[in-house]
């Protein structure tokens, strides 16, 4: 018999990726045992986070700025507007940039094609990728999607969309482990993915 509060509590932990019933309510007694500011805390981080934190139009990375303002990405003027990568991911982008071996502009594409889990071109942001590309300075496209079929897959159909276009579209070089995460991979190894890129 436990509070209808704390069972909810429980029922909500328990929807998040990785966490199991017990881990849900191991969580929620921490929450109760905890100062009720460090619980306010994380109250007031989730509202934030859903009420201010959107997708910037141009590229889909996440930003706190108005609808209308670009991402730092877009809107950094040092950043090359002749190269863009495409990424999975936000994380896939985050651990891009921490390489520091690129400089271009980024376009997330929030998935990867699989037919088997019913995601094709018009669940992933490639339209907003050709209007984008349409009036841009671009000439180079990299496809940083994950070594695995999804990612392959993906790269092979953007591939197809984007030569005819007359765009250079390139790939990361092998060196990521085939079936990896780029998310996961050391530093070292994405950037020399990203020097030793290919052309598709
Ligand atoms: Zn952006």
């Amino acid at each position: 018999m436990t509070p209808d509060a704390l069972n909810r509590l429980v029922a909500q932990f328990a929807r998040l990726p990785g966490i199991g019933e017990k881990t849900a309510q191991r969580l929620a007694f921490h929450v109760l045992r905890a100062p009720p500011e460090q619980a306010r805390a994380l109250a007031a981080a989730l509202t934030e986070v859903v009420e201010k934190v959107r997708l910037c139009q141009r590229c889909f990375s996440l930003h706190d700025g108005d609808a209308e303002t670009l991402c730092g990405f877009c809107s950094d003027a040092r950043r090359d507007d002749r190269l863009v990568c495409v990424v999975e991911g936000i994380a896939d982008e985050l651990a891009l940039e921490r390489t520091r071996e690129f400089r271009g502009r980024y376009h997330v594409l929030h998935g990867a094609l699989s037919p088997l889990e019913g995601v094709g071109p018009e669940q992933l942001r490639i339209r907003e990728l050709l209007l984008r590309l349409k009036d841009a300075p671009v000439e180079e496209v990299i496809v940083a999607t994950n070594p695995d079929v999804e990612g392959e897959a993906t790269a092979l159909y953007l591939t197809r969309l984007l030569k005819p276009i007359g765009l250079r579209v390139t790939r990361l070089a092998m060196g990521l482990p085939m079936g990896g995460d780029l998310e996961f991979a050391d530093q070292a190894t994405l950037a020399r993915a990203m020097a030793g890129r290919r052309d598709l």
